[in-house]
Parts: C-alpha cells; structure tokens; sequence
C-alpha cells in the first residue's frame, strides 16, 4: 500500500504520517524533512534551495522528483511509502503516477486532513518553538498556506477522478485522527 498524506502546511502530515509508518511498517517520505537535511548537511544542493525554502516558496519540480526517485526505485519500500509533502502541484501527482508506474506500483489511498488557516497559525507558532524552523513564522506561514491554496489543492481534483480521496478533519485531536486514518487503512487492507 500507498499512500498520500495531503493538507496545508502545520495540518499535522508529519506527526500522522509516523504514526501510520509506526503501525502498518510503512515508510515515510517526506520531502520537506529530506530538504531540510541537505541544508543541515550544507550540500550543494542545501545551499541551493536553503533561501527558497526559508521565504515559503517551493522548491523546483526536478528537484524533489530526483528526491524521491530513489526510494520508489528502492525494492525494500516497495509498496510501503507514505508520501508527505509530494506532490505539492498536478506536475508532481502526474509525475508521481509515472515514477510509480514504472515499478509497477500506484497511489492506493489519499489522506487529506482539512485544517482552517487559523488554527494553522496557531499550530505553526507553537511548532516554531518546538523545532526552530526559520519557514515557521506567522508571514511565511501564511504564505505557505496561500501557496497551498493555489497550486496543492487543485491536485486533488485529480485524486478526487480516481476516487482515491478520503477527507479527515484535522482539527480533530491527534488521537481522533489516529483512529480514523486506522480505521481508513484496514478498511482498505480488509481486516474490516
Ligand atoms: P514541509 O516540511 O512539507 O512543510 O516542506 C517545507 C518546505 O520544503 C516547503 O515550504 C517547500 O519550500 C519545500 N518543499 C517540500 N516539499 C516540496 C514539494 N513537493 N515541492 C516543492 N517544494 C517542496
């Protein structure tokens, strides 16, 4: 199985997507915690994208393809990733298909936990605190957040095609949501 963990940036991607790789032994891809380390590592690459990521922009399209590349290509994740953060715009979910595709894999359920903007800046501020994110400040914040708006959320139309959408409030509590996304994924297992 897998899977696509969709929502605004601070809807809680990062905190579920452990929770289900924990339970189901899946893998967790999270393009964002990956970029972030290549500007920990100070690679090349880190020094590229360090100030786009820090002023909320996205980063390129080839760029996180060639990111994610491997771990599809990769057989011990063979149909056990979690996807979070990817794709961000309907060239990376068709991009996505494709790479997919080719190892004979596919996209079996989308996630999507729907959080209004403000409790986005409140979540975002209190993880500024937790984590010292430069891109987790309330004017990036919500500049990522209309970014999402723009380009992310029109992708899932195209999921919505293929009935692949499950939607899951995620102002819920962290246990509620837990619960839910379980109860979706064992669902699709058929151990319900
Ligand atoms: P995240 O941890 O998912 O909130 O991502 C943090 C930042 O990394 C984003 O604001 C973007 O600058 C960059 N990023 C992460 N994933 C992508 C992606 N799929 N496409 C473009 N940029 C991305």
């Amino acid at each position: 199985m897998n899977l696509v963990i969709f929502g605004p940036p601070g809807a809680g991607k990062g905190t579920q997507s452990k929770f289900i790789v924990k339970k189901y032994n899946l893998h967790q891809l999270s393009t964002g915690e990956l970029l972030r380390q290549e500007i920990k590592n100070k690679t090349r690459l880190g020094e590229k994208i360090e100030s786009i990521i820090n002023s909320g922009n996205l980063v390129s399209d080839e760029i996180v393809s060639n990111l994610i590349k491997k771990f599809i290509a990769d057989n011990s994740y063979n149909n056990r990733l979690v996807f979070d953060g990817y794709p961000r715009n309907l060239n990376q979910a068709q991009n996505l298909d494709r790479l997919l595709n080719q190892h004979n894999q596919k996209i079996d359920i989308v996630l999507k936990l729907s959080v209004g903007l403000e409790v986005i800046k409140k979540r975002i501020l209190e993880r500024q605190i937790q984590e010292d994110r430069k891109d987790d400040n309330l004017e990036i914040a919500i500049k990522r957040f209309n970014t999402y708006e723009k380009s992310t959320e029109p992708v899932l139309d195209y999921y919505k095609q293929s009935n692949l959408l499950k939607i899951i409030n995620g102002e819920a509590t962290i246990d509620e949501i837990n619960v839910e996304i379980s109860g979706l994924i064992e669902r699709f297992k058929g151990w319900l």
